[in-house]
């Protein structure tokens, strides 16, 4: 029997394990993938540190997944074999249930996670619900594709569904993993891209990435700065504190908002005050189904929108997921499988 290699956790908190398996064949509506790069993303530790009641271990973390279609299951329309694809964190939707019905796909009552209900990118193949998959130019390369998958995905599509309109004054909070492509996006969308960052060292990296403005948020009081400058429409925040999150509410135009899309571990802090006299709003923003993925890959090609990336091959999975840990990675890490 034909075997692939996965890197599997075997229980909360537990060790990655580099093990064969059988390969296995895709079900009703399923496709199979050959994976040929998977990003390595914050939430993975979801599945690797068990963060969530429920998941069924061993599991195969790894929801930035770009590969082809190597088999489909009975029943998939639409897709075959040779298809370049990606698969992201919303693993798949039911259709019929009321949240489906009303279209909100994100909300499915029978939603899948890829990489934490069923197993995901961290190994030669998977299998996936094929709504959960989405078409992968031939103008990205797996690594590249990777990233845009969630990372990208959240950003671009939190960006496109405000109520920022193009030359409004939009805010990116934090120039990490999403905030670098948060930028990007920003900018090519034609906002006034404004990147909040600590320290001044990070200043060219903002200004190369599409920042008209640049704030220290070590140095200056971020949300006097963009008061100054009208107030942001929107505030994209990517960072993974609270107390940063908080700090900037004060920079938020009349009308906009502070769009969240880190998670930090701690709550934020609100004054309704802030809120009330500019009819401001304090949103959070679940990234998004297949066809967002879909459209975030073709944005991306058509305005040359790109992760930075380091690479690391399967068999370093445990390296690779403490350097995206320890935050220090630039931008993103992505693990290179196969080929
Ligand atoms: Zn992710
Ligand atoms: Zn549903």
């Amino acid at each position: 029997m034909a075997t692939m290699r996965v890197a599997q956790v075997s229980r909360p908190n537990g060790p990655f394990e580099i093990v064969e398996r059988p390969i296995p064949e895709p079900g009703a509506g399923s496709v199979r993938v050959k994976v040929h790069a998977c990003g390595v993303c914050h939430s993975d530790s979801v599945t690797k540190e068990g963060l969530l009641p429920g998941i069924q271990y061993p599991r195969v973390p790894g929801h930035e997944v770009a590969g082809v279609i190597d088999a489909v299951g009975p029943g998939v329309a639409g897709w075959q074999p040779g298809q370049r694809v990606g698969v992201g964190w919303n693993g798949g939707y039911c259709g019929y249930c009321d949240y489906c019905r009303r279209g909100e796909f994100f909300a499915c009552e029978r939603g899948q996670t890829t990489g934490v209900t069923f197993d995901g990118g961290y190994g030669e193949y998977l299998i996936a619900p094929a709504s959960a998959v989405a078409r992968m130019p031939a103008e990205l390369s797996p690594v590249e594709a990777g990233p845009l998958m969630c990372a990208g995905l959240t950003t671009f599509n939190a960006l496109r569904n405000s109520d920022a309109r193009p030359g409004d004054l939009v805010a990116v909070l934090g120039l990490g993993g999403l905030g670098h492509l948060g930028v990007q996006y920003a900018a090519k969308m034609g906002f006034r891209t404004v990147g909040i960052a600590r320290g001044k060292d990070k200043e060219p990296l903002a200004r190369q990435l599409g920042a008209s403005v640049y704030i220290d948020n070590q140095a200056q009081d971020a949300a006097a700065e963009l008061v100054k400058l009208g107030g942001a429409k929107v505030i994209l925040a990517t960072v993974t504190s609270g107390e940063a999150m908080s700090a900037v509410q004060g920079g938020v135009a009349v009308n906009g908002t502070l769009l969240l899309l880190g998670v930090p571990s701690e709550s934020i802090q609100v004054s309704p005050i802030v809120l009330f006299q500019g009819r401001r709003s304090v949103k959070g923003w679940n990234t998004g189904t297949s066809i967002d993925s879909q459209d975030t890959l073709a944005f991306s090609v058509q305005t040359g929108v790109r992760p930075m990336t380091e690479t690391y091959p399967l068999e370093r999975v445990a390296e690779a997921y403490d350097r995206m840990m320890s935050g220090k990675a630039s931008f993103r890490v992505v693990l290179t499988i196969g080929r």
